[in-house]
C-alpha cells in the first residue's frame, strides 16, 4: 500500500482505516479499506485520498454527501451506494437538491463545495444496492446495512469475520446526530441507532473525529450520549414554545448550531431539523399547528 502524508493507517484485522491527519473534522474523514483473499473494497474515499491506494475492485459510498465522495474520482472500479442515495452520487446537482436550500443558500453552498472539493459533476455509472447487499471478497464478506435518518440512503457496512462495523455518519460526535436534509428523519435515525446498538462487533468505525471505537460496551455507552442530543434538542424546542412560534422563529433561535456559527447551510439545517421535531411533537399531540403556520403547545 502506498504511503501518503495525508493519513495514518491503522489495521483492524482485514480492515485498514486511513485516519485523516486533519483529525477527521468536516470536510475531512476516515477512509475504510477491506482486503479479502479475492478482492478489495474501499468505503468512503475522503478528501485525504488522492489516488487509489490498493487497486480497489469496488467502492461503497455510505451516503451522498460531498465529504464521503471527495476522493471517488481517483477510482476506476465499480462504485456503489444505496438505492435511496445513489442519484446524489450520480449527480452533484441531485446531491445539492437533497439539502433543501433556497436559491441564495444553494449558490453559497455550491461555491463552498467548489472551494473545498474538486468534485466532478457526478459519477453517473454508480450502482444502487439495497440493505443486505454483500461484497464477497473471498475469505472476507462486507455486508451493507441500511441505516437511514441522516439521509434516506445512509448505510453502514459490517465486515466479517473481522467483526468491524462501519457506521459512517452515526459518528458519535458531541455535536450529535445530523438530520437536516430533505430525506432526513428523526424517527428513522433513532431506529438506526437501535439497529447498530444490537450488532455485536469488535470494532465500530466512524467517518469523522471519533475514529474507531473498540468493544460493544464502549460503543453503546457513546451511542447513548449521542442519541441523548436528539432529546435535548427537542427539549430546547419545547422550552422555546413557551409562546406561539413560527418555523422562522425557531430557525433564528437555533436547535443545532451555536449562535456564532456562520455557514451557508446553517439555516437550511435548522429549518429541516425544526420541521422534523415539530412533526414528531404534533404526532405525539404535544404541539398543534394553527392554520397560520404558528406552533403552540397543547
Ligand atoms: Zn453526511
Amino acid at each position: 500500500m502506498d504511503a501518503s502524508p495525508n493519513f495514518r493507517e491503522t489495521r483492524f484485522d482485514d480492515v485498514t482505516v486511513l485516519a485523516s491527519s486533519h483529525g477527521g473534522a468536516f470536510p475531512h474523514g476516515n477512509t475504510v479499506m477491506v482486503t479479502g483473499s479475492q478482492a478489495r473494497l474501499v468505503i468512503d474515499p475522503s478528501l485525504d485520498v488522492d489516488h487509489d491506494p490498493v487497486g480497489a475492485d469496488a467502492v461503497m459510498i455510505s451516503h451522498a454527501h460531498e465529504d464521503h465522495i471527495a476522493g471517488l474520482r481517483h477510482f476506476t472500479c465499480e462504485k456503489y451506494a444505496h438505492h435511496a442515495d445513489v442519484a446524489g452520487v450520480r449527480s452533484l446537482q441531485v446531491l445539492l437538491d437533497g439539502y433543501g436550500l433556497t436559491p441564495a443558500e444553494r449558490l453559497a453552498v455550491d461555491e463552498q463545495i467548489g472551494d473545498q472539493f474538486a468534485l466532478p459533476d457526478g459519477f453517473p455509472e454508480a450502482i444502487g444496492v439495497g440493505d443486505g447487499h454483500t461484497f464477497d471478497l473471498g475469505d472476507v464478506r462486507a455486508t451493507v446495512i441500511h441505516l437511514p435518518g441522516h439521509t434516506a440512503g445512509h448505510c453502514g457496512v459490517l465486515i466479517e469475520p473481522a467483526g468491524f462495523l462501519y457506521v459512517a455518519d452515526i459518528d458519535l460526535s458531541s455535536f450529535g446526530p445530523m438530520y437536516g436534509d430533505v430525506g432526513s428523519s428523526v424517527d428513522e435515525y433513532l431506529t438506526s441507532i437501535e439497529t447498530v446498538r444490537a450488532i455485536d462487533a469488535r470494532w465500530y468505525g466512524t467517518f469523522h473525529q471519533k475514529g474507531v471505537i473498540e468493544g460493544s460496551a464502549e460503543f453503546r455507552r457513546r451511542l447513548d450520549d449521542y442519541a441523548e442530543v436528539i432529546l435535548r434538542r427537542e427539549q430546547r424546542l419545547l422550552e422555546f414554545l413557551d409562546r406561539p412560534r413560527t418555523v422562522p422563529d425557531i430557525v433564528a433561535h437555533r436547535l443545532v448550531y451555536r449562535p456564532h456559527v456562520d455557514l451557508p447551510f446553517v439555516d437550511a439545517v435548522e429549518r429541516r431539523t425544526a420541521q422534523l421535531h415539530l412533526e414528531r411533537l404534533v404526532a405525539h399531540e404535544q404541539v398543534i399547528e394553527t392554520d397560520d403556520g404558528v406552533f403552540v403547545l397543547t
